[in-house]
């Protein structure tokens, strides 16, 4: 078994909701079954960290909605999942924040992660800008305790009033400080990693661009080894190359591939809403009706991996941390979820040859059944 949990005899014993150790071939085990996937890649279930929605539904929405949202993404090998916000009133994220707290606490969510309010107006991306507001910590705070407890990651920028507070409020909770959405200078940016901050949202996207004078935010959590970042793999957020320059600059144990999918992901093009605003999807690409900007992805994590594997050409071990042992690590989970370890949750992923999906399992009940012989 490599460190970050692949397979590769293609062999794995699960007992129950949990995986158990591998017996010698032919050994009874009581009730516990052996897998047997020779010919598959087997690999631990997807994390992601950053995530609106699926399915035609939005974790902005009703219960019934997050479900299908949480289900849509199962069914491509999410099987632990953050529930992202965007931008709105607080009293609706503070609502929102009960709803999908619940959802967490039935283990159905891996918790919330709060994108916005507390972000710049100079790199809103597809947030409303008159809910846009200063990250004073007595609002951070709000969110924090309306999540009661599920709250695992706030993005915000760091540069604003209040930024600093916020980024060593949220540390001293345990919840991620999130750097994004900002307009913040590489200075800046290093003061918010020394308050705390100790991950990229999406890292390029919605912030400065890498200047060879002005290195901005970019440089700074890249070369800071605290800092882990988020890499949206859809072809679209992120040209192959600066892609392949983050993935080589921070290793392969500091990133986290996300999909900050919304509605249309495992659906198609047509309007859909992202919190308020309407988008138009078109060729799979998410854009705000009004003004053009990029508004999230139809990326599931699935097509993250065979994008990774077959076009970025990344090793496959380095892929499957970046899709699930750095974020179970980031949130605290990885005793439980994030490789194929005995004792963890039989969370488990099939591809077959070409890297396409065959089967999903989580804790031990198949999502898709991929009929081994
Ligand atoms: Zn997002």
């Amino acid at each position: 078994m490599l460190p970050t949990g692949t397979v590769p005899d293609g062999r794995v014993t699960i007992d129950g909701t949990r995986i158990a150790p591998n017996a010698p071939h032919g050994t009874p085990r009581g009730a516990a079954t052996e897998l047997d996937a020779t010919g598959h890649w087997l690999v631990p279930g997807f994390v992601d960290l950053h995530n609106h929605g699926g399915g035609g539904a939005s974790f902005s929405g009703t219960a019934e909605e997050v479900r299908k949202a949480i289900h849509t993404h199962r069914l491509h090998g999410t099987t632990t999942l953050v529930a992202s916000t965007v931008t709105d009133e607080m009293d609706v994220l503070v609502r929102q924040a009960g709803l999908l707290s619940e959802l967490a606490e039935q283990g159905d969510l891996a918790g919330i992660h709060f994108e916005g309010p507390f972000i710049s107006p100079c790199r809103k991306g597809a947030h409303s800008e008159g809910l846009l507001r200063h990250p004073d910590p007595a609002d951070v705070r709000k969110l924090i305790d309306a999540a009661r407890g599920q709250a695992r990651m706030v993005t915000l920028a760091t540069e604003l009033p209040g930024g600093l507070d916020s980024v060593r409020l949220l540390a001293e909770h345990g919840v991620i400080a999130a750097v994004g959405h900002t307009d913040a200078t590489y200075e800046q940016t290093v003061q918010a990693i020394e308050a705390g901050a100790t991950v990229a949202t999406h890292l390029f996207n919605a912030m400065p661009p890498l200047g060879h004078r002005a290195p901005g935010p970019i440089a700074a959590l890249l070369e800071d080894e605290r800092v882990t970042v988020e890499l949206i793999n859809d072809g679209t957020h992120l040209h192959p190359a600066a892609l392949e320059l983050a993935f080589r600059h921070a290793g392969p144990g500091r990133v986290a591939f996300i999909t900050d999918a919304m509605d249309a992901a495992g659906i198609g093009d047509g309007r859909y809403l992202l919190g308020p605003l309407e988008v138009e999807v078109s060729e799979g690409v998410a854009r705000l009706v009004e003004g053009g900007s990029i508004a999230g992805s139809t990326l599931t994590q699935d097509r993250a991996f065979q994008r990774a594997v077959t076009i970025d050409r990344l090793a496959v071990e380095d892929v499957v941390a970046a899709l699930s042992a750095n974020p179970a690590r980031l949130l605290g989970i990885d005793d439980r979820v994030g490789s194929l370890e005995p004792g963890k949750d039989a969370d488990l992923v099939l591809l077959d040859e070409n890297f396409e999906l065959k089967g999903v399992m989580r804790k031990g009940d198949w999502v898709i059944d991929p009929q081994l012989a």
